[in-house]
């Protein structure tokens, strides 16, 4: 009875033990390969991927397929079709983001709705160029936007970049996605600026952060990660402190991952 009992158990454990394998590790079992095309147009169109060292390129891309295996994106709003530039520019933006976690892949925000343009919300009434719902788990861009802030990227706007950092900050305050994003002495440290450079924006000063920031404390969070990506050295020079503190935050430095531009 008692050896019964114990097969029987152990048996349950191991089924369990197995369905968790495949929910978690589902990626491995049914991955999106990243093609040697898609790669080449990473390196041709996608600059943060172009300009890391090789030992990182490999690391990014076994990322961007375990994110790309693990989401859904979905056209909306009239678009005709996801396309596979749409999937790999979209993935590499989360990838790029939370590059300095290895598994880390925002996995509460499990779906990404891409429509054409600009879109009307119908709750707040005004047109979006993109929007977070985490009650959803929703992802939502507008793929004109998303295109748009890639056509310059040095301007420090980029919508991608900006959803994808109010996904992160909202994921930060969720614990039952299985994740661990902020560490907590790092966060506590960069809240200390955030009524400082704000106040900067704010008082029309002197910054390289865009009126935007002035909004909220989420706004003013999604601006700086768009600025520390698209404008790393200038925000270091500007503020070498509070740039190491979000260099701590994000467990990377864009200047050191990256060759040096010639
Ligand atoms: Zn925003």
């Amino acid at each position: 009875m008692a050896a019964f009992f114990y097969y029987s158990m152990f048996g349950y454990l191991a089924t369990k033990a197995v369905i968790e394998l495949i929910n978690e590790a589902r990626w491995r079992l049914f991955p999106r390969k990243v093609s040697r095309d898609e790669i080449k147009f990473l390196e041709n169109h996608f600059k943060y991927y172009s300009r890391l060292k090789p030992q990182h390129k490999k690391e990014f891309i076994d990322k961007l397929e375990m994110i790309l295996s693990t989401k859904r994106l979905i056209a909306r709003g009239g678009l005709e079709e996801i396309t596979w530039e749409m999937e790999i520019l979209v993935g590499a933006t989360i990838a790029m983001v939370t590059f300095g976690w290895k598994r880390l892949k925002l996995a509460h925000f499990h779906t990404i709705l891409i429509y054409p343009n600009p879109y009307f919300s119908t709750i707040n009434k005004i047109y979006h160029r993109g929007e977070v719902n985490p009650k959803h788990g929703l992802i939502i861009l507008s793929w004109q936007s998303f295109v748009e802030g890639y056509a310059d990227f040095e301007d420090g706007i980029n919508l991608g970049i900006h959803e994808i950092a109010h996904a992160l900050k909202l994921a930060n305050q969720i614990d039952t996605d299985g994740e661990r994003e902020f560490d907590p002495k790092s966060f506590a440290e960069y809240k200390k600026w955030v009524p400082i450079e704000m106040e900067k924006v704010k008082a029309g000063e002197e910054t390289i952060f865009r009126e935007r920031a002035a909004f909220n404390e989420h706004e003013f969070f999604a601006v700086i990660i768009e600025t520390f990506f698209e404008k790393s050295q200038e925000f270091k020079t500007y503020n070498p402190e509070f740039y190491q503190t979000v260099v701590h935050l994000l467990r990377q430095d864009p200047l050191t991952l990256q060759k040096p531009i010639q």
